[in-house]
Protein backbone atom coordinates (compact mmCIF):
# COMPACT_ATOMS: atom_id res chain seq x y z
CA UNK A 1 0.00 0.00 0.00
CA UNK A 2 1.35 3.39 -0.83
CA UNK A 3 -1.51 5.40 0.03
CA UNK A 4 0.36 9.13 1.29
CA UNK A 5 0.38 9.74 5.09
CA UNK A 6 -1.39 13.30 3.95
CA UNK A 7 -4.08 11.24 1.93
CA UNK A 8 -4.35 8.12 5.13
CA UNK A 9 -5.33 10.91 7.34
CA UNK A 10 -8.10 12.34 5.14
CA UNK A 11 -9.74 9.28 4.39
CA UNK A 12 -9.68 8.43 8.05
CA UNK A 13 -10.86 11.87 9.20
CA UNK A 14 -13.81 11.52 6.26
CA UNK A 15 -15.00 7.15 6.33
CA UNK A 16 -15.57 6.54 10.06
CA UNK A 17 -16.60 3.80 9.18
CA UNK A 18 -17.42 0.93 6.64
CA UNK A 19 -18.73 1.73 3.19
CA UNK A 20 -20.38 -1.60 3.19
CA UNK A 21 -21.57 -2.69 7.19
CA UNK A 22 -20.59 0.26 8.90
CA UNK A 23 -17.88 -1.88 10.86
CA UNK A 24 -15.67 0.86 12.67
CA UNK A 25 -12.82 -1.85 13.47
CA UNK A 26 -10.21 -3.46 10.61
CA UNK A 27 -10.69 -1.11 8.24
CA UNK A 28 -8.70 -0.61 5.32
CA UNK A 29 -7.92 1.59 1.98
CA UNK A 30 -10.10 0.34 -0.74
CA UNK A 31 -9.43 1.46 -4.26
CA UNK A 32 -12.21 2.17 -6.10
CA UNK A 33 -10.59 2.09 -9.72
CA UNK A 34 -8.12 -0.60 -9.42
CA UNK A 35 -4.40 0.41 -10.10
CA UNK A 36 -3.92 -1.92 -12.68
CA UNK A 37 -0.31 -2.92 -14.17
CA UNK A 38 1.22 0.31 -13.64
CA UNK A 39 0.32 1.16 -10.18
CA UNK A 40 -0.27 4.76 -10.91
CA UNK A 41 0.08 6.60 -7.78
CA UNK A 42 -2.51 9.52 -9.30
CA UNK A 43 -5.00 6.72 -8.55
CA UNK A 44 -4.02 6.83 -4.62
CA UNK A 45 -6.32 10.01 -4.14
CA UNK A 46 -9.26 11.02 -2.05
CA UNK A 47 -11.92 10.47 -4.05
CA UNK A 48 -10.35 6.97 -5.43
CA UNK A 49 -10.09 5.90 -1.93
CA UNK A 50 -12.82 4.36 0.45
CA UNK A 51 -12.21 2.81 4.08
CA UNK A 52 -13.60 -0.38 3.98
CA UNK A 53 -13.34 -3.42 6.53
CA UNK A 54 -11.01 -5.89 5.28
CA UNK A 55 -14.11 -8.70 4.83
CA UNK A 56 -15.89 -6.46 2.44
CA UNK A 57 -12.94 -5.46 1.10
CA UNK A 58 -12.05 -9.43 0.29
CA UNK A 59 -15.72 -10.18 -0.62
CA UNK A 60 -15.53 -7.32 -3.42
CA UNK A 61 -12.98 -9.22 -5.21
CA UNK A 62 -14.25 -13.13 -4.49
CA UNK A 63 -17.58 -12.78 -4.44
CA UNK A 64 -18.94 -12.14 -8.13
CA UNK A 65 -22.86 -10.84 -6.15
CA UNK A 66 -20.96 -8.42 -4.45
CA UNK A 67 -18.71 -6.76 -6.90
CA UNK A 68 -21.66 -6.37 -9.14
CA UNK A 69 -23.36 -4.61 -5.99
CA UNK A 70 -20.32 -3.17 -5.72
CA UNK A 71 -19.87 -1.74 -8.84
CA UNK A 72 -23.60 -0.33 -8.34
CA UNK A 73 -23.18 1.34 -5.28
CA UNK A 74 -19.52 3.07 -6.82
CA UNK A 75 -17.68 0.92 -4.38
CA UNK A 76 -15.91 -0.27 -7.56
CA UNK A 77 -15.18 1.61 -10.88
CA UNK A 78 -14.52 0.12 -14.20
CA UNK A 79 -12.32 2.11 -16.14
CA UNK A 80 -14.67 3.98 -18.43
CA UNK A 81 -16.65 5.82 -15.13
CA UNK A 82 -15.80 8.87 -14.00
CA UNK A 83 -14.17 9.06 -11.05
CA UNK A 84 -16.52 11.94 -9.37
CA UNK A 85 -19.47 9.13 -9.69
CA UNK A 86 -20.84 9.34 -6.13
CA UNK A 87 -20.72 6.02 -3.96
CA UNK A 88 -23.63 5.13 -1.67
CA UNK A 89 -22.99 4.43 2.07
CA UNK A 90 -25.08 1.27 2.64
CA UNK A 91 -25.43 1.75 6.23
CA UNK A 92 -26.89 5.14 6.20
CA UNK A 93 -28.70 4.85 2.91
CA UNK A 94 -27.09 7.97 1.52
CA UNK A 95 -25.63 8.54 -1.45
CA UNK A 96 -22.19 11.09 -1.29
CA UNK A 97 -19.77 12.88 -3.81
CA UNK A 98 -16.60 12.53 -2.53
CA UNK A 99 -14.31 15.87 -3.30
CA UNK A 100 -10.88 15.95 -4.19
CA UNK A 101 -9.74 17.31 -0.77
CA UNK A 102 -10.92 14.39 1.45
CA UNK A 103 -14.50 15.51 2.15
CA UNK A 104 -18.01 13.70 1.15
CA UNK A 105 -20.96 15.74 0.00
CA UNK A 106 -24.65 14.18 0.35
CA UNK A 107 -26.13 13.76 -3.10
CA UNK A 108 -29.34 12.25 -5.13
CA UNK A 109 -29.04 8.60 -6.46
CA UNK A 110 -27.44 8.59 -9.69
CA UNK A 111 -29.67 8.58 -12.64
CA UNK A 112 -28.29 5.55 -14.04
CA UNK A 113 -29.43 3.62 -11.02
CA UNK A 114 -32.99 5.13 -11.27
ZN1 LIG B 1 -17.79 -3.73 6.18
Amino acid sequence: MTVSDRVRRQIEKRDSHCWHCGATDNLVPHHRRNRGMGGSKLLDTPQNLLRVCNTYNGLMESDPVIATDAREFGHKLQSWRDISDPVFDQSELTWYKLTEDGDRVKTDAPSYLI
